[in-house]
């Protein structure tokens, strides 16, 4: 069936849930009707003010899903309408986490509010980097302030978020290493905020102690603020909130938050044109032109530098 591109917007920017669900699988499913939908998004009118978007990324079982209702809960307390996106950049094993997330979501599900999706994003899609940002289009334009993209991955996923957003929160929990975990991953150079969460367990202060000292040796204008949460108990989102407008205000202040976007606008464009690329050369030259460029690398007849510019030559 086709898509009214125009009309499916149209309901989505009245805010309504179902129309909203249908775009965000639209771009799941890299469907065609994509780029109509998105021309209508970027270039139709627009929420008077971006979405905040906001990032929270950390280990597994650290509580990311119970501290994303917290700050739901938290955000709806202030009057703000929230989109939560839930991604999966592993693709095929989503089920049972996403379930659970919904699980936990329960008491926003008839709020209308609340917007809450979770995406596979698949292999074929190009990853986070195609899929992520037109979903966020799709919550700016139904109405959400906020907008929070909760990674179920970890590894790269974690830094692939952290261009996403424009605050990227770094959950960790006392105890197990994470603290020294998070400097060897690098989660240092992507937290705009710390939160120790499950702060109702030993070894709270000494992870936040681990973490002082870290941030202490950040050599950037924000120094990353730590904050502790019981998110169960939904204990310790007020101070979670602070930070983050804290970090708002930096980021506007210093006109970095233009920058960001400016980046991510960038990434986007890079994402889709590096798809589309590939889109060609299987459509012009098939899978036998880059098999026999290959043999010739193989057989020692060429280098992967001059076979590529003869692909790229032959466009
Ligand atoms: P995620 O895998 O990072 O999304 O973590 P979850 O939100 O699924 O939480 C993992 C487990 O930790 C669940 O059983 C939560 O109930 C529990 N949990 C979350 N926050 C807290 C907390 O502040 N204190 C304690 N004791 N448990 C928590």
């Amino acid at each position: 069936m086709p898509v009214d591109a125009v009309k499916l917007v149209e309901q989505a920017r009245e805010g309504r849930p179902r129309a909203v669900a249908r775009l965000i699988s639209l771009v799941e499913n890299a469907s065609p009707e994509l780029r109509a939908i998105t021309a209508e998004l970027c270039t139709g009118p627009r929420p008077t003010r971006p979405a905040r978007i906001i990032g929270l990324t950390g280990s597994p079982g650290v509580g990311k899903s119970t501290s994303t209702a917290m700050l739901v809960r938290a955000f709806r307390e202030q009057g703000k309408k929230v989109g939560v996106l839930a991604v999966d950049p592993s693709s095929p094993f989503t089920g049972g986490a996403l379930l659970g997330d919904r699980v936990r979501m329960q008491d926003h599900a008839t709020d209308p509010g609340v917007f809450i999706r979770s995406m596979a994003s698949r292999g074929h899609l190009g990853g986070l980097a195609w899929a992520t940002p037109q979903a966020l289009r799709v919550l700016d334009a139904a109405g959400c302030e906020v907008i929070l993209i909760e990674t179920v991955g970890v590894g790269q996923a974690e830094v692939d978020i952290a261009s996403l957003a424009d605050t990227t929160i770094v959950l960790l929990a006392p105890g197990m290493g994470d603290g020294v975990q998070a400097a060897k991953a690098g989660i240092l150079e992507i937290a705009d905020v710390f939160v120790v969460n499950k702060a109702d367990r030993d070894g709270t202060q000494a992870t936040v102690r681990e973490l002082r000292n870290m941030v202490a040796l950040v050599d950037r204008p924000w120094k990353p603020p730590i904050v502790t949460t019981v998110a169960t108990r939904g204990e310790g989102a007020d101070e979670v909130l602070a930070a983050l407008a804290g970090h708002h205000d930096h980021l506007a202040g210093s006109g970095e938050l233009a920058r960001r976007r400016r980046a991510r606008a960038r990434d986007e464009i890079e994402a889709i044109a590096v798809t589309a690329l590939r889109g060609k050369f299987g459509h012009l030259h098939g899978d036998l032109r880059l098999d026999a460029l290959a043999d010739g690398v193989l057989a020692g007849e060429t280098d992967p530098y001059t076979a590529a510019d003869e692909l790229l030559d032959a466009l």
